[in-house]
């Protein structure tokens, strides 16, 4: 049986709070139908708390796209767990390549973050994947699998059903370049199967592994139906409430 899906949609550095309460009523008013997908959302830091009000007592779920793992201090432009979670998110995107490629996010942090995340009880959505080179190289199992057991050292097995893993391959974010649906599905495969020599059988079958890059109702099918793909995260078709409603759509159609 497939497992729940969970799409998920990262709007990055995208809109004002007018802009962003707009989008995400048009979100609300779209997938008003839909019973068995989970949805989340991810505005930027600003917009969270409004974007809550919008989203209102709907199924749609709120996710921030970062946090620092410092419970509060002199850390000038940071924003901790607690206060992420005061606005009403009780999702956190966590080691996004972007944050890797260009605010020196590493395994460790992003193993700290995961941690201060869980503890102010929000649930990470923890990003991993290969760049071009590495997949020339042919390492990605390799690179994967090192940023996995980084990311979840000291992580319990019950904490590890809060989590979602998103595969990222970096060659595919934001280029219109997708994984095809067997490419995705092998590293998914592998993903699960280290999450079960980590912890055990049951912990991995549970676990939700999330595509992204690229994912557009074109190609959301023949993603989300892969054996090992129970959910998107999605950047740019997020942007615009009906590229994101008509993967939900999709995805529910396939549960
Ligand atoms: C992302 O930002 O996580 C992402 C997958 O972006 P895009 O869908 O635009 O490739």
């Amino acid at each position: 049986m497939k497992r729940q899906i969970v799409i998920a949609g990262n709007w990055k550095m995208h809109k004002t709070n007018s802009e962003a309460m707009q989008l995400a009523n048009q979100i609300r008013i779209k997938t008003m139908d839909i019973t068995k997908t989970r949805i989340i959302i991810c505005p930027p830091f600003t917009a969270l708390a409004p974007v809550f009000e919008i989203i209102g007592d709907s199924k749609i779920h709120l996710g921030a796209q970062n946090m620092f793992w410092e419970k509060e201090g002199a850390y000038t432009g940071e924003i901790s767990a607690g206060m992420v979670k005061s606005t009403g998110a009780d999702y956190v995107i966590i080691g996004h390549s972007e944050r890797r490629q260009y605010f020196g996010e590493t395994d460790e942090t992003v193993n700290k973050k995961i941690k201060a995340a869980l503890e102010n009880g929000l649930k990470p959505i923890v990003c991993v994947g290969e760049t071009l080179d590495e997949r020339e190289a042919q390492i990605t199992l390799k690179v994967v699998g090192k940023q996995i057991r980084g990311a979840f050292d000291g992580i319990s097995a019950e904490q590890m059903s809060k989590i979602i893993i998103a595969y990222e391959p970096v060659w595919a974010i934001g280029t219109g370049k997708t994984a095809t649906p067997e490419q995705a599905q092998e590293v998914h495969g592998e993903i699960r199967k280290l999450i079960a020599e980590l912890y055990d059988a049951q912990v991995a079958e549970k676990l939700i592994i999330q595509y992204g890059g690229s994912v557009k109702p074109a190609n959301a099918e023949s993603l989300l139906s892969q054996q090992d793909i129970d959910g998107a995260l999605v950047g740019g078709a997020c942007l615009k409430a009906d590229s994101f409603s008509e993967i939900i759509h999709i995805a529910e159609k396939l549960q």
